[in-house]
């Protein structure tokens, strides 16, 4: 078992965090209060040891990462975010809608070799119906039956749903028969319905993803989820988005079927889209990014698994996110687009030998992991 080389508290230099730091020594659960603080105080190195005492506990030095492919069937979105780069209308040039038939001629190109996991999310299109997902989620499985279905977000699949004209109970069932086996975490954005207002007028309910996420885990599929930080939100924001999936996660858990695997806290990335035109932006920074790991780990205490997501953050600020609390650098992540058309300025994937380079040049162990964070330690790259 890892542990931190001296006791917690020694670790603190802002005393309002003792209290903290003796609960996460004992293992208690934190409060609301408790999240102001650790966005409050100074001291992110007191806050980043916490973290890490709980990361050190739970998972040790291991790191995980799946060699994933990224696609979206279509940047075509009839919902309105501000903070949304992909977006296109109709008849704009950028404008796509992928066939299964495109989307399989992408996965036999070279660079998708050896990929696990197909994560698609898109735009919200409403000539795409329930057959369109069927055809596409049965087409993908005949010709890769080992590749890992991981599609929707929560709202995506209220949109489909309700453009086929069919209950979310019903649309997910018949996509689950078709191959879909788990759905990534995106589209919460933040809870606070004020904040949604402004950011995502189109996805005002932050109930529609919180019912569904429920829904997907009573029905036995995984998800994850996620937060978007950096833009108009306030620290209150932030712990009232957190304590809302820590309920929500109490719940699953509780049902036994399935359960958030993983939290990853989104950058928001600032270019070309209509928020950072309009609104004064609270940006990010390198402390920043590691304080919503750190918070993360500590108020998420029921999530197993807390990411860095190194496309948003940068990838040396993913390895310091490693002794912060995260224990899971996401993936190859081969062509995202979604931050890269907001401004992201990081590669556009990465190899498998250079995530494991990332993991063990920062002190960890890499393990390369399924959707489900079954790992793959033999076939391990070794190295640069
Ligand atoms: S974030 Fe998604 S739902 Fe919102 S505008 Fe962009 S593509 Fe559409």
């Amino acid at each position: 078992m890892h542990s931190l080389p001296r006791p917690l508290r020694s670790y603190i230099r802002d005393e309002k965090l003792l209290p903290i730091a003796d609960k996460v020594a004992r293992g208690e659960r934190l409060s609301f209060e408790d999240g102001l603080l650790l966005y409050g105080t100074r001291d992110l190195n007191g806050v980043g040891a916490m973290a890490h005492h709980v990361r050190l506990s739970r998972h040790g030095l291991k790191t995980y990462f799946v060699a994933s492919r990224r696609l979206s069937y279509t940047n075509i979105c009839y919902t309105h975010c501000q903070f949304c780069a992909f977006q296109a209308k109709p008849g704009d040039p950028r404008a796509y809608v992928l066939s299964a038939e495109d989307i399989i001629k992408d996965l036999e190109k070279p660079e998708s070799a050896g990929v696990r996991e197909l994560h698609m999310v898109a735009g919200h299109y409403p000539k795409l119906k329930i057959e369109y997902f069927e055809d596409l989620f049965r087409k993908v499985k005949a010709r890769f039956p080992d590749l890992h279905l991981k599609v929707f977000t929560m709202v995506e699949m209220d949109y489909y749903a309700r453009v086929s004209g069919i209950s979310m109970d019903e649309f997910l069932d018949r996509c689950v028969a078709a191959g879909l086996e788990s759905c990534p975490g995106g589209g919460a954005e933040i809870f606070d319905e004020g904040i949604r207002e402004e950011i995502c007028i189109g996805k005002k309910d932050a109930n529609v993803w919180l019912k569904n996420a429920e829904l997907c885990h009573s029905k036995g599929v995984p998800t994850n989820c996620t937060m978007l930080y950096g833009h108009i939100e306030e620290p209150r924001h932030k712990v009232d988005h957190l304590l809302r999936l820590r309920d929500l996660q109490d719940r699953s858990l509780k049902n036994g079927k399935t359960a958030f695997l993983a939290y990853i806290p989104l950058a928001y990335q600032n270019e070309n889209n209509e928020l950072s035109r309009t609104h004064v932006i609270h940006e990010t920074s390198g402390g920043g990014d590691l304080r919503e790991i750190a918070v993360a780990r500590l108020l998420l205490d029921n999530v197993p698994h807390i990411k860095a997501y190194w496309v948003m953050i940068s990838p040396g600020m993913a390895q310091v996110g490693l002794s912060y609390g995260a224990d899971d650098l996401d993936g190859t992540i081969i062509e995202e687009e979604i931050a890269h058309d907001a401004g992201a300025q990081t590669p556009q994937g990465l190899t498998k030998a250079e995530l494991a380079h990332l993991i063990r040049a920062a002190g960890f162990e890499p393990l390369e992991r399924d959707n489900l964070y079954r790992t793959y330690e033999e076939e391990m790259p070794v190295g640069m």
